[in-house]
């Protein structure tokens, strides 16, 4: 049964050392009680402290590390059913699967791409995370070859699809070390595959036909000594695979059902590009924390990587940057100057579009806690005030011959307070889009 804080606090020391990496007992009470922390970071904790404590703090959704120590791929952990009630943790591993039917001649291209796909975007490089090698030919040796060539080609972690125990120990033997997941233990080969995942320190999957089968092989497992498990509930379409995935989250979440407390492992195959990303993208918001998509297929990762971004950033810390003076191209004294807020996806969006448009530009990041414009100026963080003051403290006007401050369109009611502040500056409106700046730019003020 889950513990209050003040319940965790009153069985925790109380000299406030701090060594567990918070300043006081109670602090680190109320992060035991949100699952945020382990009883384990005291060194101070009493034996029934562990005993009361240690299985109520226990993480929900079991944390399990897949791939090697370099790319290594963290899913689980999860203590919310909805990102706004505080934030998701691991984002959604993505994995493309490769046949080991198909000569390793055609398939070396396509896994040199997976390993170089990256898409730029609010400062952030994403990626794909794991590659799935699924046994189709069943034989030991196309299997053996292609983990092989993938593993060493790609760096990345690794998911061993098979049902023969033979392959999947070769292909252990070839790649130890580097955490493979194993895919998969069945109530048929429970005994088997644990065997294999406990030998080669790997993380393993559980899949069953139905949930309370899956939840009595999770017993076994961990009850055989694997505890770092992945759960697979097949399902006949995407709608009951959303069911099933929406369950498992809340029993382990809201129902303290610990067979059914780890991370899930999703599949999608719909054939055509536009229900794969609808599928896709319904398991990664619910609630798949590992999603292999059949194909290398970029229309399909660029919606995917982009939705990924959104919901695995946390809400109670917008992503920022660095509020400053960031100049595009090679602007001199007669350039414009553009202001904004540093919330990164606003400065991106900015100066990707003023980078585009060839006017070069000084673009003031005016400090604003991460908020886009028009929330930062509902909450008074983008004032005009604050603008002026940002431009100033710039050291700007000391370099400019020419003052022109382009505001966003959003704000333009700002405008008359900002040339009050700035005496001797020329302030336009600019557009309320950035795709628009770039034509704004070129009419307005260009050179
Ligand atoms: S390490 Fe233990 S005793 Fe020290 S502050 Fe943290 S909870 Fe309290």
């Amino acid at each position: 049964m889950a513990l209050t804080g003040l319940q965790i606090f009153k069985l925790l020391p109380k000299t406030n050392c701090g060594e567990c990496g918070v300043p006081t007992c109670l602090a680190f009470a109320m992060k035991l009680a949100a699952r945020n922390a382990e009883l384990a970071a005291c060194p101070y904790a009493s034996e029934e402290a562990k005993k009361t404590i240690g299985a109520a703090s226990k993480p929900p959704i079991r944390l399990v590390k897949i791939g090697p120590p370099e790319r290594e791929v963290a899913v689980g952990k999860e203590v919310v059913m909805f990102r706004h009630e505080k934030t998701f943790v691991h984002q959604t591993a993505l994995a493309i699967a490769f046949p080991d039917d198909q000569p390793l001649s055609e398939l070396s291209h396509h896994i040199a791409e997976a390993r170089e796909y990256c898409l730029e975007r609010a400062g952030e490089k994403l990626r794909l995370d794991l590659i799935l090698v699924d046994n189709f030919s069943e034989a030991v040796e196309p299997f053996v070859r292609l983990v092989k060539a993938t593993a060493g080609a790609t760096g990345m972690g690794i998911i061993l699809r098979s049902s023969n125990p033979e392959a999947l120990e070769a292909a252990l033997q070839a790649i130890e070390g580097q955490r493979p997941l194993i895919h998969a233990a069945t109530p048929d080969s429970a005994e088997t595959m644990a065997a294999l995942a406990l030998r080669y320190k790997a993380p393993l999957v559980a899949r069953a036909a139905t949930l309370d089968e899956l939840a009595a092989l999770t017993g076994r497992l961990a009850g055989l000594g694997v505890t770092d498990l992945v759960l697979d509930l097949p399902a006949e379409n995407a709608g009951a695979t959303l069911q099933y995935n929406t369950i498992i989250r809340k029993a382990a979440l809201k129902g303290n059902v610990q067979p059914l407390g780890y991370p899930i492992i999703n599949f999608v195959t719909a054939g055509d590009a536009a229900s794969l990303v609808a599928d896709a993208c319904t398991f990664m918001c619910k609630y798949a924390s590992v999603l292999v998509i059949d194909r290398l297929n970029y229309e399909v990762l660029l919606p995917l990587m982009m939705l990924r971004q959104n919901i695995y950033t946390d809400p109670q810390k917008p992503i920022q940057v660095e509020p400053k003076v960031y100049p595009i191209g090679e602007p001199g004294s007669d350039s414009p100057v553009l202001a904004t807020t540093n919330f990164s996806l606003t400065y991106f969006l900015v100066s990707g579009e003023v980078e585009a448009s060839g006017v070069p530009a000084h673009l003031v990041i005016v400090e604003s806690e991460g908020m886009s414009v028009l929330t930062a100026w509902a909450a008074g963080k983008f004032s005009g005030a604050k603008v002026a003051a940002a431009v100033k403290a710039s050291g700007l006007e000391s370099q400019l011959k020419t003052r022109r401050l382009v505001i966003p369109g959003y704000v333009s009611q700002i405008s008359g307070e900002v040339e009050e502040a700035l005496p001797g500056w020329e302030v336009l409106v600019g557009p309320g889009e950035a795709a628009d700046l770039g034509p704004f730019l070129k009419r307005q003020v260009g050179q």
